[in-house]
């Protein structure tokens, strides 16, 4: 079947789906393959429960007229994903980095959303199924597209902007992440700065940081729109004015307290004004919009206990973030400070290396205990009296003493697999 022919099928529908177990009625569902299932052998069950058509690869489950066979099912719909987007001609914002990518999506959204009709990545759906998801959940009633893209090896960002074709895009940063993927540092630059590439062949629009220096030099040729903190500069100026623990800016004489946590947060909110700013949203608007924006999910949240304070970072980890994070607790007032460090995953051959100079951090900021948890923390040669460390999280369990952390302050972060908000179930409400 011909794209543009799918796609008028598709505009009759109600969403597109790819899993049975939320469908939602008249929708479009893709029988998508993963590496324990296969999406074909579900055809039947996602018309039962209510889907309008459902696309497969494979003849053998179709079902009647509904069906529709096609040759691939991911190729089919990063396809319509884009002729949809084409369909729709709505700009499209795309994002990527190594950290903070959503965010700053969330923050964005939020500003956007003051004056135009916003259609955003939902939650972290940032991969080549997710992409084609965004753009395909985007309705004739949408103005703005902002698209979160994640990446752990090189050509991904590339094919991501292919589907997407972003008229705008902003890089967060250039970070020690996915390392192993990527190929060290240089990889990680060399694979996020496909958007540029994209961008600046397509003579798009790209908003940057101008204090990051990398931002600044990848995009000489480009089209920007920057922000960035030094006076005399001709650039949106925002400044950071205290992240005491939430990150407090300044624009012009307007300050906007917001409910982030870490001076890394700044930047993430910094972008956010720019782009709203550019996207001529009143200024008001913005700040209401940032200082409505309350962080979830295990991404940098402040957890009041009983008896202590717990900055719940345990969604991810890299030694970027790891860092930053460190940096930030060490500058709190709060005593004692206890650091609870789960192991940073996906750094190849510079894991060791990494997670050594994430202990020795550590030891040299003002923090109390370190509590170093996990496989690869446990290997460390840092040795500090204030170093606890545990092979396994059961480990950690068993020893686990919560009332050392009364009156204090606790940072919880490691790498998703570590899933370090388990240790909230060890400290009484
Ligand atoms: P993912 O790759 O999982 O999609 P992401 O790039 O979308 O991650 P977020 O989910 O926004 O990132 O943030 C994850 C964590 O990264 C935050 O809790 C915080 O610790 C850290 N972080 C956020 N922004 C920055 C930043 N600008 N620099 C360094 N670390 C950051
Ligand atoms: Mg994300």
């Amino acid at each position: 079947m011909e794209i543009h022919t799918l796609h008028k099928y598709f505009l009759n529908c109600s969403a597109a789906c790819t899993d049975t177990r939320n469908i939602s009625k008249n929708s479009m569902f893709f029988a998508l393959k993963g590496t324990h299932f296969d999406g074909n052998s579900f055809a039947a069950e996602a018309l039962k429960l209510g889907a309008k058509y459902v696309v497969i690869d494979n003849p053998q489950y179709a079902v009647n007229e509904q069906t529709i066979v096609v040759n691939s099912v991911l190729e089919t719909l990063q396809n319509l994903a884009t002729y949809h987007r084409h369909y729709l001609g709505i700009p499209i914002l795309a994002l990527t980095g190594s950290n903070g990518k959503t965010t700053t999506k969330e923050l964005i959204n939020g500003v956007l959303s003051q004056q135009f009709k916003t259609s955003a990545t939902k939650g972290n759906l940032n991969n080549h199924i997710g992409v084609p998801l965004t753009l395909l959940a985007m309705t004739t009633d949408t103005e703005i597209g902002i698209v979160e893209m994640g990446a752990n090896h090189q050509k991904e960002i590339a094919f991501l902007c292919n589907i997407a074709q972003p008229d705008y895009g902003y890089i967060t940063n250039f970070g020690k992440a996915h390392l192993e993927g990527f190929g060290g540092v240089d990889g990680v630059i060399k694979g996020k700065s496909e958007m540029y590439d994209y961008l600046i062949t397509h003579n798009k629009y790209i908003f940057i940081n101008a204090d990051d220096p990398i931002q600044v030099s990848k995009t000489k040729t480009a089209r920007i729109i920057p922000f960035g903190t030094k006076k005399n500069q001709k650039y949106t100026l925002i400044t950071l004015l205290e992240a005491n623990p939430f990150v407090c800016v300044k624009f012009k004489d307007q300050v906007i307290n917001s409910h982030l946590i870490g001076a890394y947060n700044f930047n993430n909110i910094a972008a956010a004004i720019s782009i709203g700013l550019y996207f001529k949203v009143p200024f008001k608007s913005i700040k209401k919009a940032i200082e409505l924006y309350v962080p979830t999910n295990n991404r940098s949240q402040i957890i009041s206990r009983e008896k202590t304070t717990l900055i719940l970072d345990a969604y991810n980890a890299n030694p970027s973030s790891m860092a930053a994070a460190l940096h930030h607790f060490a500058l709190q007032k709060e005593t004692p400070k206890t650091a609870i460090l789960g192991d940073m995953f996906e750094l190849g051959s510079a894991s060791e290396e990494e997670h050594d100079a994430i202990s020795s951090l550590a030891v040299s900021l003002p923090i109390d205990q370190i509590i170093l948890i996990g496989s690869h923390f446990f290997q460390t040669k840092t040795t500090h009296a204030k170093i606890e460390r545990y092979k396994t999280f059961n480990d950690f369990k068993t020893n686990f003493k919560p009332q050392a952390l009364m009156g204090g302050l606790t940072l919880i972060k490691g790498s998703r697999g570590m899933a370090l908000e388990r240790v909230l179930d060890l400290i009484a409400q």
